[in-house]
C-alpha cells in the first residue's frame, strides 16, 4: 500500500463488534478473561490498549518497521528515556552539537547521573565522527534535520559508521516525519518521535513514540514500556491517530508554503540569512534532496539587525503566533535562544541568540507572507 492508505488503514480495520469506521477510544484499564490467563489479547492497560495498540501498528507501518515495530509513549521525552534504559553504567553515546534542548538535558543532566558518559560531535562531518568513538560508545543519537539550525546528517554514512564501531543508531525523525524521510531504509536501528509536532499535527496532544526495525529490539522496548509505563492515555493516543490520517496531505502543504516563505525572506533586504534545506543556498541541499521527499515545513532566518530586531520581529506578527512547539496547522514563530533552546545556552549546543525559528502552518500562503512582511518592516 501507498503511504497516504496505510495512514489511514494501517491498524484500523472497522471495529469488528460494532463496525464502527474509526476506532474507539478505549479507557478501560483491565479486560474481563475466561480462565485465569485466557485473555483476548488484552489484560491491563498499560501493557497493552486497543487504542494505543492501532497507533503503534499505524507508527510502525509508516516507517516501515518490518519485523519490528512501534512502543507509544506519554511524550517525545519519554520515548527519549525508554532508550536511556537501553544504556548501562560506563557506556557512553555521541549526541549532536545541535539538537532538540530537552534530548541533550536528559543526558547531560538526568542518564550522566547514572553512570552514562556522552559527548557532543558535529556529525554534519564523517571524519569528525569518526574519530569521536571509542570502546564504550554504545548508541549514537542522530538528528536531522536538526533543531533549530536545520542542518543535515547524511543517515547512510553514519549507520555505516556507528555500525563498523558496534553501536546502535538511533534518529530522532520528528522534523522530518515518515512521510518525507525514512531512517530504517539507510539502516538506521530505532526511530524516534515526538508524535507532539507534525504526526498530533493540531497543536492538542503531547506524545512520543519509539520504532524498532528489528523483532528483538522491538521485544525489548515492550518490556521496557511495560515496566516503566510511561504509557500515553488512550484518549491521547486517539487524538495522534487521528493526525496521522492527514499527515500526508498536511507535510505537502506545510512544505508548499515554507518554501515560498524561505524564498520571500532569502530576497527581503532586512533578512541576513536564511536557513532552508530546500534552498541552493543550503551548504547541504543535495544530501537533503538526496534523503528527504521534500524539505520540510521548518525554517530558520536571522534579521538584519541583531538580537534585538529578532525580538521585535517574533513580538510582531499576527498570523504567526509567538509560542514554543511546531508542526502543527498553524504557523509559529519563536527565538530559540530564549525560548526552546534556553536549555542548552552555555553549552555546546548554544545557539545564536539573534535566530528565529519558523514552523511554517497550512494557513493562506499569502496571508503568511504579508505578516512576515509586517513584521520585517524596520
Ligand atoms: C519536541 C521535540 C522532542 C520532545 O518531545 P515532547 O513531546 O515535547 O516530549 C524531541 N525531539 C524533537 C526534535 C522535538 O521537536
Amino acid at each position: 500500500m501507498h503511504f497516504e492508505t496505510d495512514a489511514i488503514h494501517a491498524g484500523q480495520e472497522p471495529d469488528p463488534t460494532t463496525g464502527a469506521v474509526t476506532i474507539p477510544i478505549n479507557t478501560a484499564s483491565t479486560y474481563a478473561q475466561e480462565t485465569p490467563g485466557a485473555h483476548r489479547g488484552y489484560e491491563y492497560s498499560r501493557t497493552g490498549n486497543p487504542t494505543r495498540q492501532a497507533l503503534e501498528t499505524a507508527l510502525a507501518v509508516l516507517e516501515g518497521a518490518g519485523n519490528g515495530g512501534a512502543v507509544a509513549t506519554a511524550s517525545g521525552m519519554a520515548s527519549t528515556a525508554l532508550i536511556g534504559y537501553l544504556l548501562a553504567p560506563g557506556d557512553r553515546l555521541l549526541l549532536p552539537d545541535d539538537a532538540y534542548g530537552g534530548t541533550f538535558r536528559f543526558f547531560a543532566r538526568v542518564l550522566s547521573e547514572h553512570g552514562v558518559h556522552w559527548s557532543t560531535v558535529d556529525m554534519t562531518d564523517t571524519g569528525v565522527t569518526d574519530r569521536a568513538f571509542d570502546e564504550h560508545t554504545r548508541l549514537v543519537w542522530v538528528e536531522t534535520p536538526t533543531n533549530p539550525l536545520l542542518r543535515l546528517v547524511d543517515l547512510a554514512a553514519i549507520v555505516e559508521l556507528a555500525h563498523e564501531h558496534g553501536a546502535l543508531v538511533v534518529v530522532d525523525n520528528t522534523f522530518a516525519t515518515p512521510y518525507l524521510q525514512r531512517p530504517f531504509e539507510y539502516g538506521a536501528d530505532l526511530v524516534v518521535h515526538s508524535t507532539t509536532k507534525y504526526l498530533g499535527g493540531h497543536s492538542d496532544v503531547v506524545g512520543g513514540a519509539v520504532v524498532a526495525r528489528d523483532s528483538e529490539m522491538f521485544e525489548r522496548l515492550k518490556f521496557l514500556q511495560n515496566s516503566a509505563g510511561p504509557v500515553p492515555g488512550p484518549f491521547d493516543a486517539w487524538l495522534t491517530l487521528r493526525g496521522i490520517k492527514t499527515l500526508a496531505v498536511r507535510m505537502e502543504r506545510h512544505c508548499d508554503n515554507a518554501e515560498a516563505v524561505a524564498s520571500f525572506l532569502e530576497d527581503h533586504p532586512q533578512v541576513a540569512e536564511v536557513i532552508y534545506p530546500g534552498l541552493a543556498s543550503h551548504p547541504q541541499h543535495a544530501l537533503a534532496a538526496r534523503q528527504m521527499a521534500r524539505f520540510g515545513g521548518m525554517i530558520s532566518f536571522r534579521a538584519a539587525g541583531g538580537t534585538s530586531t529578532a525580538h521585535r520581529v517574533a513580538s510582531s506578527t499576527s498570523v504567526f503566533t509567538l509560542a514554543e512547539s511546531l508542526g502543527g496547522v498553524e504557523s509559529l514563530i519563536e527565538v530559540p535562544a530564549a525560548m526552546t533552546h534556553l536549555a542548552v545556552a552555555g553549552t555546546s549546543l548554544e545557539v545564536p541568540d539573534d535566530l528565529i525559528r519558523l514552523s511554517v502552518g497550512l494557513e493562506h500562503i499569502d496571508d503568511l507572507i504579508d505578516d512576515l512582511e509586517r513584521a520585517l518592516r524596520p
